[in-house]
């Protein structure tokens, strides 16, 4: 039985002021799913507020993103694993679409931020899903198979991959208000699983999936609900308390 993890990707957004409210909701949240593993994801610069906030509650934290370099360096304006683990963080979401269209994060850069993340002992939450054309091009699974196959050819532990996180996040359906159905998000969660198990079975089965991409209070249960959806990674509906503790009451029922 996979433990559900409900984790909120907050983006460019917030102030300091701004996330102190969100953040004594996000902590009662973790009183009323007991059987809901959840997280935020600030930005880097209020992870020490963020820190301060939920330090000692059940709520985890972590980074959008790190370096793929591990130790100290000259590398300008770039976050270590390191330092992540500093400002207490579980968890590194690696692979964005975001990161990935904006900035020009490539599979095999991916596959080296899985390394530092774990090298730093961090959780990885690596995120992979198709454009709207390679969907309407049938190409889905193709593109699936080949941002993760990055990331499985340079793991060389098991237990690495039964930790980490994987986030299917259909790049139509990022902050458009479009959902995948709950059977499309099944479909390729049921493709992916499959695929880690030919690396190892039991990481496979233990493998929590995320799906990701406009999921909010009122759609979480039915894609909770699918067999292989092991909760969600929140962008949108994370900055908004009610909306995000309806998505994490979802998975606690589910
Ligand atoms: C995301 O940023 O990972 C995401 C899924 O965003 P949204 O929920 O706003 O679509």
């Amino acid at each position: 039985m996979r433990r559900p993890l409900v984790a909120g990707n907050w983006k460019m957004n917030g102030s300091r002021a701004g996330i102190k409210g969100l953040l004594e909701a996000v902590r009662a949240d973790a009183v009323q799913t007991p059987g809901v593993d959840i997280a935020v994801c600030p930005p880097f610069v209020y992870l020490a507020d963020v820190e301060a906030a939920l330090k000692g509650c059940a709520v985890a934290w972590g980074g959008q993103n790190l370096c793929q370099e591990t130790g100290a360096g000259a590398f300008t304006g770039e976050i270590s694993g390191e330092m992540l683990r500093d400002f207490g963080c579980r968890y590194v979401i690696i692979g964005h679409s975001e990161r990935r269209a904006l900035y020009g994060e490539s599979d095999a850069m991916v596959a080296r931020k899985f390394l530092a993340a774990n090298a730093a002992g961090l959780i990885p939450i690596v995120c992979v899903g198709e454009l709207l054309e390679e969907r309407e091009a049938g190409t889905t699974e193709a593109v699936i198979a080949r941002q993760l196959d990055a990331v499985l050819e340079v793991v060389d532990a098991t237990d690495a991959l039964a930790r980490a996180v994987i986030a299917y996040e259909p790049v139509w359906a990022i902050g458009t208000g479009r959902t995948a159905t709950p059977a499309q998000a099944q479909d390729v969660h049921d493709f992916i699983r499959p695929r880690v198990a030919r690396r190892d079975k039991d990481a496979a089965a233990a493998l929590r999936i995320l799906y990701g991409g406009s999921v909010k209070g009122s759609n979480a249960a039915e894609l909770f609900a699918m067999a292989d959806i092991d909760g969600g990674l929140i962008g949108g509906a994370s900055l908004k308390a009610e909306e995000f503790l309806e998505i994490c009451l979802a998975a606690q029922s589910a």
